[in-house]
């Protein structure tokens, strides 16, 4: 097992990543920004490095002031989190190349699922079931994508092999409107994702965002540890996220669990990785493979018992998986509320002095947050301050103690999103559970009149 990991991450997941070393006795090297010099988890870490000033650009996106970090603490590993540098496969391959351990996928892992078209194309070979559309990307003979279009059936939805974080995407409904639509996504690709391949795929009307979380070693072993739903969204945007989903058939879990977990064993796949899909009418449609730990992994650990974390270092470190498919179970269920400093109704950011602080606690309440009393949020990075995850023996209890938890948590000198997932906790469809990707947009709309 390695002595000393390299976190090259901030805020929570910095802390959560800290927190699983400690539990395994490595010592832990923190990274930081001008702006987060007075972190918790820079001050709890064993050695800490500061690699530049507030701009990610200038410091947790810096390589070379990473990879130097390392080498002056004598890290022998480097966990990415997520976000940053954790999809970047030239990242990876500087890090192995300066000769420390990237915990996550080898890069040109990493560059197959970061090129949606290739990605899919593995995905397809390998068993797991993708949205109809086209085979590969779109070629250049416009009266091809026509034909194309009619025979995958209107609407339809032009995707950037490169896209990412819900942009380079153009729904298109007729056939009038194709050939300009293929163009634009073509040129808005070309210049925010250097590349102009574009696909084509059927647009479902309400689907579920559902996805696989999996662990495989480099002995072979590949398992899955169920699903998570992620339907709740604004602007493609989790914000409450739940395992299991509510009503998905177990047998139909196990089926394309083991489809992921087969999958990963078919590329060689290391480390933690998860599979995400839409879900509609009792099928499963693969969009994205995530190279990476989630944000929603808590929810998950919660209720088959296994820390995500802890194996992804296991992997990295070349041992085998703890566990095997059949030693996972399934029991109770999850929820995690994102927690982040914005308006609940403008949803602007607001970022400043937490002048109070109250965390909830109690049964079945994990709080994965790197904040405390008179922190500051510093206004560079992403607007999440933390997450709230409820356990209980049903999904009832779990709400319940969600709802508990959010009443109890305190946080003043900002304002936080707490109001809106109060509001959903008392929603009739979100408490039957089941709703589409389009629910809370829908919900929100309606909310302005
Ligand atoms: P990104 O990497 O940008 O997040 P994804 O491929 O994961 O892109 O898609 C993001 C979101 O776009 C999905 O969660 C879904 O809301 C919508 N979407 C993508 N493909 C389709 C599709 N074929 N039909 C309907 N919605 C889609």
């Amino acid at each position: 097992m390695f002595e000393k990991i390299l976190i090259a991450n901030r805020g929570e997941i910095a802390l959560r990543i800290q927190r699983a070393c400690r539990e395994m006795g490595i010592k832990t090297v923190a990274v930081y920004s001008e702006a987060d010099a007075e972190a918790k988890y820079v001050r709890l870490a064993d050695e800490s490095v500061c690699i530049g000033p507030p701009p990610s650009g200038r410091s947790y996106l810096h390589v070379p002031a990473i990879i130097a970090a390392a080498e002056v603490t004598d890290a022998e590993a480097i966990h990415p989190g997520y976000g940053f540098l954790s999809e970047n496969a030239d990242f990876a391959e500087r890090v192995e190349s300066s000769g420390f351990v990237f915990i996550g996928p080898r890069p040109d892992t990493i560059r197959l699922m970061g090129d949606k078209v290739s990605a899919k194309d593995a995905m397809k070979a390998s068993g797991v079931p993708c949205v109809p559309g086209s085979e590969g990307a779109l070629g250049e003979d416009p009266e091809e994508w026509i034909r194309l279009a009619k025979e995958v059936g209107y609407p339809i939805i032009i995707k950037a092999a490169g896209g990412g974080g819900g942009r380079g995407m153009r729904v298109v409904h007729t056939e009038a409107a194709l050939i300009q639509a293929v163009q634009m996504t073509q040129a808005e690709a070309a210049a925010a994702f250097g590349n102009p391949m574009v696909y084509m795929e059927k647009f479902l009307g309400n689907p579920r965002h559902i996805e696989i979380q999996v662990l495989s070693d480099e002995h072979g072993n590949a398992i899955h540890l169920g699903e998570r739903d992620c339907s709740m969204q604004r602007r493609h945007q989790k914000v409450m996220e739940e395992a299991p989903a509510p009503g998905l058939d177990p047998k139909l879990r196990n089926k394309i669990g083991e489809r992921c977990a087969e999958a990963c064993r078919k590329i060689g796949y290391r480390g933690a990785g998860t599979f995400e899909f839409l879900f509609e009418d009792g099928e499963f449609y693969f969009i994205e493979m995530n190279t990476r730990v989630q944000v929603e992994h808590p929810v998950t650990e919660l209720i088959t018992g296994v820390d995500i974390v802890q194996e992804s270092i296991r992997i990295a470190a070349g041992l085998e998986l703890s566990k095997k498919q059949k030693e996972i179970q399934f029991k109770g269920h999850a929820l995690e509320c994102r927690i982040n400093a914005e308006d609940p109704r403008t949803f602007v950011p607001s970022p400043g002095r937490i002048t109070l602080y109250h965390a909830p606690g109690g049964p079945g309440v994990r709080v994965d947050s790197h904040v405390y009393q008179n922190y500051y949020v510093p206004p560079h990075y992403d607007s999440m301050i933390g997450k709230l995850i409820t356990y209980g023996t049903t999904r009832e209890q779990a709400i319940a103690r969600m709802r508990i938890a959010l009443s109890e948590m305190i946080v003043e000198g900002i304002k936080t999103n707490i109001p809106l997932h109060q509001d959903l906790l008392v929603d009739q469809a979100v408490l039957e559970g089941g709703q589409s990707i389009h629910y809370l947009e829908k919900k929100l709309g309606l909310n302005k009149h």
